[in-house]
């Protein structure tokens, strides 16, 4: 049942994330669904992306139902948000959710990421900015879910950021783009 290549991409990318700047320490959470069987990949809650081994990622159905946990790792305190999403987009397929630094504090100041630079149209040059719940609610899950309906990127305010895609690379590259546009907008607005 479980597809072994879906665990180690899913690993892959939840590393990168990390090698780009794009989180630190334990926050951050990642997922990727495989729509023929409609089970979820996702990292673990509180725990090192670098010392993620295969048995630590955990596989939940859509309705949050762990059916395979070889670790017994808890799923990220994020899975609701991540389920709700792929029931909302039944076009995405992985889910990228980081506190990256320059995107979110423009989330703490509710400002919006102007699309200074070419790479803002990669993904879409528009966003939602989700108001402030507390991690891992329903409420918060259910407010992110209905903003990323027409956008593939979210701002959690006083959080993070979300970014959605067809394939885990695509999500991680709009995360990427937000984080980089974010910087070089503050930068420039400084200047
Ligand atoms: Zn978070």
């Amino acid at each position: 049942m479980t597809n072994i290549n879906i665990v180690k991409e899913l690993i892959k990318y939840a590393q990168r994330a990390e090698q780009e700047g794009l989180c630190k320490h334990k926050s951050g959470n990642f997922s990727i669904i495989d729509r023929s069987t409609g089970l979820v990949y996702i990292t673990p809650s509180g725990f090192y992306r670098a010392d993620l081994k295969v048995d630590d990622i955990v596989i939940s159905d859509i309705k949050g139902h762990v059916r395979e946990n070889v670790n017994f790792r808890k799923p990220s305190i994020e899975l609701s948000m991540h389920l709700k999403v792929y029931e909302a987009r039944p076009n995405v397929n992985a889910i990228v959710h980081t506190h990256s630094p320059y995107a979110t504090a423009f989330a703490v100041k509710g400002i919006t990421i102007e699309p200074v630079t070419s790479e803002a149209y990669f993904y879409g040059k528009n966003m939602e900015l989700v108001p402030y719940y507390e991690h891992g609610t329903e409420e918060l899950a259910e407010h992110v879910a209905r903003s990323i309906k027409y956008v593939d990127v979210c701002l959690l305010k006083n959080h993070g950021v979300l970014a959605v895609g067809d394939t885990m690379e695509n999500a991680l590259l709009k995360a990427t783009y937000v984080e980089s546009v974010a910087m070089i907008d503050y930068i420039s607005r400084t200047l």
